[in-house]
């Protein structure tokens, strides 16, 4: 295991083993803003009263647009977090296999496309595959 090569394809082996090891997943952000209610005769309606709440919500940006789902319960709660702390693991686990991937085209000899004989067979099945269709 002197090769850089092999170490890093090893490395990358390794690194997309836990991304499929990951649980569910997704981004976002809990907030758990409070709010007033807009009755004047409501205790929320007094300048130093806290408001009613706090709700805790799951915010996300989807395809530009902040969307907010209400988080009605501890579980739910808890359920969001791990969801959010596994997306986390996630972009660093990505970030981590681009920076391997780089080495890997900077290591990979431009002559040497398929790095063994099985890769160099898969290949060519795949080939013979595509001309039957
Ligand atoms: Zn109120």
């Amino acid at each position: 295991m002197s090769d850089p090569l092999l170490v890093l394809i090893d490395e990358r082996s390794a690194l997309l083993r836990q991304v499929a090891e990951l649980g569910d997943f997704q981004p976002g952000s809990i907030s758990s803003p409070t709010m007033r209610c807009g009755k004047p005769s409501c205790h929320c309606a007094k300048p130093d009263d806290p408001g009613h709440g706090p709700y805790y919500q799951l915010t996300q940006k989807i395809d530009g647009k902040t969307v907010t789902q209400s988080l009605a319960s501890p579980a739910a709660i808890r359920k969001a977090e791990s969801e959010i702390a596994e997306y986390r693991k996630f972009q660093h686990l990505t970030d981590d296999l681009v920076g391997v991937n780089r080495k890997i085209c900077r290591l990979r000899p431009v002559e040497q496309t398929a790095p063994s004989a099985q890769e160099k067979k898969r290949s060519k099945r795949s080939k013979k595959k595509s001309r039957a269709k």
